[in-house]
């Protein structure tokens, strides 16, 4: 049986990045950029204004500023954001500017307003500006300082955070091409199994994977597609497998145990799913499965929901990142302190539900009250899988162990 960290080198060696799309800008928020997107304007568009106030040329309002008295200046036009100004400073005179406008030709400063005081002479407007002086650059911003026309400001591969969507929005880009999301089918395999609507009868559960599964896709950046439930039916196993198979990834969990009627396998053989690996050294998760069928992957997750969701945690979801074009979704492993002493038997790397506390220093680490497999609940109690070593051992409080968030 492989360890943990080879089957995940062996499932991200599989995955591949999916082609591109154009998508409106609306619709890009998490996706990868999947091409370099060059600016078509100038940030800011012209030397822009930061204040209110007047624009000037620095080294004239410092000769007119004689010691403690201001300087009177013409004032020559008002330029609000939006309006562009007409008339070049010249000495003697200031143009009234607003925040956000573009300064005039041969101003460069802006007085702020705070020190200034407008007054009339002769019926024409003036300004009166107050010591102290105004350095040449001060209260502007120079036209293409953020980036100039034809720079590329964004690069394939980056992630569209809000910030990007407006960077993308600022030079015009109401569409973006973008990695596609990787389409998961789930299919849910199981006599045992009724839908989540109806009340389970003797020796029947509900399709709890089904829903859970397609939540992790969702928050893994996928789109979800459910198929339901398959009996163990050779036949209807087929048909369901098949049609997850159009999808990029088809998820299944259960039927891929030693059961006489774990048909997942052999199922998935005869459609021509290549078999990479099958078993792992992982408690809860051994019996799992991987194959690819050219591009597309498929996971056989075992049945019981804890070993489900904790294999598609460490597997699917970083498989799921790396076909969206990110590699941000490896599980990463942090060290914390055991909260209580814990006697650990096992023969195989075992991942038990935990709570961690990261604003301890370090991080403390408490087990929930695990019952194995199919213990959904205590995962629900949970923020991370805390990580044993194969081997009996006995853990004493405060020893430091590796644990893999949620
Ligand atoms: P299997 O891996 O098919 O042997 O399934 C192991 C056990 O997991 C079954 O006996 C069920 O109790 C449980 N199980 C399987 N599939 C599901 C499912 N879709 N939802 C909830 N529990 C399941
Ligand atoms: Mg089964």
């Amino acid at each position: 049986m492989i360890s943990v960290d080879e089957a995940l080198r062996i499932v991200m060696q599989a995955a591949a990045p999916l082609p591109s799309e154009t998508v409106p800008l609306e619709a890009a928020l998490g996706r990868v950029l999947a091409e370099d997107v060059a600016a078509d304007v100038d940030s800011p568009f012209a030397d822009k204004a930061l204040v209110d106030g007047y624009a000037v040329i620095a080294a004239d309002l410092q000769q007119r500023l004689a010691g403690d008295q201001p300087a009177l200046l013409r004032i020559l036009e008002e330029v609000v954001a939006g309006a562009v100004p007409t008339l070049p400073i010249e000495p003697g005179a200031a143009t009234r500017i607003m925040t956000g406008a573009p300064m005039p030709a041969g101003a460069n400063a802006v007085a702020m307003i705070e020190q200034t005081e407008s007054l009339e002479i002769d019926g024409q407007p003036h300004v009166r500006i107050s010591p102290p002086a105004v350095a040449s650059g001060r209260n502007f911003l120079p036209q293409g300082v953020s980036f100039r026309r034809g720079e590329v400001v964004l690069a394939a591969g980056a992630r569209l955070r809000s910030m990007e969507i407006g960077l993308l929005a600022e030079v015009g880009r109401g569409k973006a091409s973008v990695i596609k999301t990787p389409r998961v089918a789930i299919l849910s395999t199981g006599n045992e199994l009724v839908d989540v609507s109806e009340r389970p009868g003797p020796g029947r559960l509900r399709n709890s994977n089904g829903p859970m599964l397609a939540a992790q896709v969702l928050e893994a950046g996928g789109d979800p597609i459910p198929l339901g439930i398959a009996r163990d039916d050779a036949d209807e196993l087929r048909r369901l497998v098949e049609r997850g198979l159009r999808s990029d990834v088809l998820v299944l969990s259960g039927g891929v145990s030693a059961g006489i009627l774990d048909l997942v396998p052999a199922t998935l053989a005869s459609l021509g799913v290549q078999q990479l690996f099958h078993k792992i050294r992982l408690k809860p998760g051994k019996p799992l499965w991987f194959g690819t069928l050219g591009q597309k992957l498929v996971f056989g997750l075992p049945g019981n929901p804890v070993s489900s969701l904790v294999c598609f945690h460490l597997f699917v979801k970083p498989a799921l990142a790396r076909l969206a074009g990110r590699d941000d979704a490896i599980p990463q492993t942090l060290t914390a302190q055991l909260s209580e002493a814990f006697f650990y038997r096992g023969d195989r790397p075992t991942y038990c539900p935990a709570d961690v506390t990261r604003y301890e220093q370090p991080p403390r680490v408490r087990l929930t009250a695990w019952k194995g497999s199919a213990d959904l609940r205590s995962l629900a109690a949970a923020n991370c899988l805390a990580c044993f070593s194969e081997g009996d051992r006995h853990y004493s409080s405060g020893d430091p162990i590796d644990v893999v968030e949620f």
